[in-house]
C-alpha cells in the first residue's frame, strides 16, 4: 500500500467545459471536487452547468449539425482516421488521466483507451457502415432504396467507471453517422473528456460537432427535457438508467440506457480449476470490480466448490494493491471515500445475512486513498444484500449448488442480465449454457465477454431499458433513421392517370 502522508499537496485546478470547440469556463457558480482516490486529495474543481450552459452546447451542436451532415463520408471517415491517429498518439496522456481520477491502474487504464478505440476504429468504417438496399424495377420504371440519416443533436450521460472508454461507445459511431453530440461525463473523473476534445478539435472535428458539459442531475435533466435533443444514450447505475429512459422516452426521445449488473460466473466440476480461479481473481478484482462486466457471483457447482475456493484465496494475497501510478501494481482503489465506505457495509453485514467472509479485504486496507483490498465471501444466498445488489467493489461472492440446473435458475432469476459466464471443459453443457442464459453476453471460459467493435455491447431485463445495444451495427441503428425511397422517372411511354392504390406489376 502506498504511503500517501508523505506527499506534498496537489494543486487544484479547474475543470471546464467544451462548447463549440473551445473550452468554456463555467458561469453557474456551482462546482464539484476531483479527487485522485489514490491518496484522497482534491485535484481539481469541476464546473456544474446550469440550464442555460447546456442550452448553449445544445445551440452550438444544433447550429454544426447541417454542415456536419452534409460533409461527404469520405471526409467525415478521414476526420475520424485522424481523431483515431491522435488518440492513439496520447493513448498515454489519457490513461494518465484515468489513473489519476479513477484511480485504475495503468496497465488497466490503457486497456481501456485500447477497448475505445476499437470503436472509434469501427466508426471510420462509415461509408461501408450507412450502405443502404437498392431494388431495381421493383415495379416497372420504379426502383426503391433505404438510406440511413442522422438524428440530429445526441446527448450522452456517462459513468464514472469509463471515462474515456464508454464515451467513446457513444460519439464516436454518433458523429461518424453525421449527429453532433452533447456529452455530459461523469462529475467524478471528467477531465479525459476535455482532453478528448481537444484532441478531436486537433483533428479537424468542426466546432460544435462535439461538446462537453460537466455536472448533475441540472445539466442530465435539461438535456433529457430540451427540444432540440433528439436522442440520449446513457450508461450507469439502473435507478438512474430507469429515470433516463422514461423521461427521455416521455419528452419524444429515443434513447438507451445501460444499467447494473451482477453478473454470475458458473463454475461446473469437470472445469480447469486454475483456469476458473486465474479467470474469477482478475475479473472479480481487476479495476477494483468497478466494471459493468466484472464478475461479482461465482455460481460453485458440485465439487467444483472446495478446490476453486482454495485456488482462488491462494491468489488474492498475491495481488498488489496501491495507487495506479506504481510500477507492478494491479488493483487500485476505489472512486471516492463513500463508495469505500459503502462497499466496506456489505462485508460488515454478511455474517448476520448468513454469508462467511473469507478473505476481509477491510483487514488491510488504510492510509488516505480510498483502498479497499479483495474479499472473498462464501456461503451467498439470493435475499441476502451480499448476493443481490450490485457492489461494484472488490468482493467476490461465492454461492454453491449442486447442480447445473440450479446454478442455471440463479443466473436467469437474477433481475440484472448483463454478462454471464460458464467455465466447463463440456462443449454441450456450454453450448445449451448460451442458449438458455438470461442475459445480453454470454462467456464460454471467458469471464469478461465484452464485444469486440464490430458487434453490439448490451444486457438485457434490469441492464438496459431501451431496443437497441450500443455501438456495432446496433449504435450505428440507435443513431440514424431509416428512410425508404421510391422512385420513377419521366417516361412517356408508362405515364397515365390512375386513381387506383399503387399495386407492383
Ligand atoms: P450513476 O448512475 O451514478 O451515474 C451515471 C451518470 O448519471 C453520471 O454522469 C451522473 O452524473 C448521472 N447521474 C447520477 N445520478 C443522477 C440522477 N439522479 N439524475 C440524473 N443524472 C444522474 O453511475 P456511476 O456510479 O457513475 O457508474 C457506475 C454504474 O454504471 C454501475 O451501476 C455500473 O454497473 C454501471 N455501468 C453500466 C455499464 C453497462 O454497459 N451496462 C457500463 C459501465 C457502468
Amino acid at each position: 500500500m502506498t504511503d500517501t502522508l508523505q506527499e506534498a499537496p496537489t494543486a487544484v485546478k479547474p475543470i471546464n467545459h467544451w462548447i463549440g470547440g473551445m473550452a468554456v469556463a463555467g458561469k453557474s457558480g456551482r462546482s464539484g471536487p476531483v479527487f485522485n482516490p489514490a491518496t484522497g486529495r482534491q485535484t481539481g474543481e469541476v464546473d456544474f452547468a446550469s440550464a442555460g450552459e447546456v442550452g448553449e452546447a445544445v445551440a452550438a451542436a444544433k447550429a454544426a449539425f447541417p454542415a456536419w451532415r452534409s460533409t461527404s463520408l469520405s471526409r467525415r471517415a478521414e476526420i475520424l482516421f485522424r481523431v483515431r491517429e491522435l488518440f492513439h498518439q496520447h493513448r498515454e496522456d489519457i490513461a494518465g488521466f484515468l489513473t489519476a481520477e479513477h484511480g485504475k491502474v495503468r496497465s488497466d487504464a490503457l486497456g481501456e483507451v485500447a477497448r475505445g478505440l476499437e470503436i472509434v476504429e469501427f466508426a471510420c468504417g462509415i461509408p461501408h457502415l450507412l450502405k443502404g438496399g437498392y431494388t431495381e424495377q421493383a415495379s416497372t420504371g420504379i426502383d426503391v432504396y433505404s438510406i440511413r440519416q442522422p438524428l440530429g443533436v445526441v446527448g450522452g450521460i456517462t459513468p464514472f467507471n469509463f471515462p474515456a472508454m464508454v464515451p467513446m461507445w457513444m460519439f464516436g459511431p454518433a458523429i461518424a453517422c453525421g449527429n453532433t453530440f452533447v456529452l455530459k461525463p461523469s462529475e467524478k473523473d471528467p477531465s479525459a473528456s476535455i482532453f478528448l476534445a481537444q484532441l478531436m478539435h486537433d483533428a479537424g472535428v468542426p466546432d460544435g460537432v462535439f461538446n462537453v458539459v460537466h455536472g448533475d442531475k441540472v445539466a442530465v435533466d435539461t438535456l433529457l427535457a430540451h427540444p432540440d435533443v433528439a436522442a440520449i444514450s446513457f450508461v450507469g447505475s439502473t435507478p438512474v438508467a430507469k429515470y433516463i429512459y422514461t423521461t427521455a422516452s416521455a419528452n419524444g426521445k429515443r434513447c438507451q440506457a445501460l444499467a447494473g449488473a451482477k453478473n454470475h460466473m458458473v463454475v461446473l466440476p469437470d472445469a480447469d480449476i486454475d483456469m476458473a480461479a486465474d479467470a474469477a481473481v482478475s475479473a472479480g478484482y481487476g479495476s477494483a470490480g468497478e466494471r459493468c462486466m466484472a464478475i461479482s457471483m461465482i455460481v460453485a457447482v458440485g465439487h467444483a466448490a472446495e478446490p476453486l475456493i482454495e485456488a482462488i484465496t491462494e491468489r488474492i494475497p498475491k495481488i498488489k494493491v496501491g495507487a495506479g501510478d506504481e510500477p507492478g501494481v494491479e488493483m487500485g482503489p476505489l472512486i471516492t471515500r463513500e463508495h469505500r465506505d459503502r462497499v466496506a457495509s456489505y462485508i460488515e453485514n454478511a455474517p448476520a445475512e448468513g454469508a462467511k467472509v473469507l478473505v476481509d479485504g477491510r483487514e488491510q486496507a488504510n492510509g488516505e486513498g480510498f483502498f479497499l483490498n479483495p474479499t472473498l465471501i462464501d456461503e451467498t444466498k439470493p435475499g441476502m444484500k451480499c448476493y443481490d445488489d450490485e457492489i461494484f467493489g472488490p468482493v467476490l461472492g461465492v454461492t454453491r449448488v449442486d447442480t447445473y440446473d440450479e446454478a442455471l435458475k440463479l443466473v436467469n432469476e437474477s433481475p440484472f442480465g448483463n454478462g454471464t459466464a460458464i467455465f466447463t471443459r463440456d462443449g454441450g453443457v456450454a453450448r445449451q449454457f448460451q442458449f438458455d442464459a438470461q442475459a445480453g453476453m454470454v462467456g464460454v471460459n471467458v469471464p469478461i465477454p465484452v464485444p469486440v467493435a464490430y458487434y453490439s455491447f448490451g444486457g438485457w431485463k434490469n441492464s438496459l431499458f431501451g431496443d437497441l445495444h450500443i455501438y456495432g451495427p446496433e449504435g450505428i441503428s440507435f443513431y440514424t433513421r431509416g428512410k425508404v425511397v421510391t422512385s420513377r422517372w419521366p417516361d412517356p411511354a408508362t405515364s397515365q392517370v390512375d386513381l387506383g392504390f399503387p399495386q407492383t406489376r
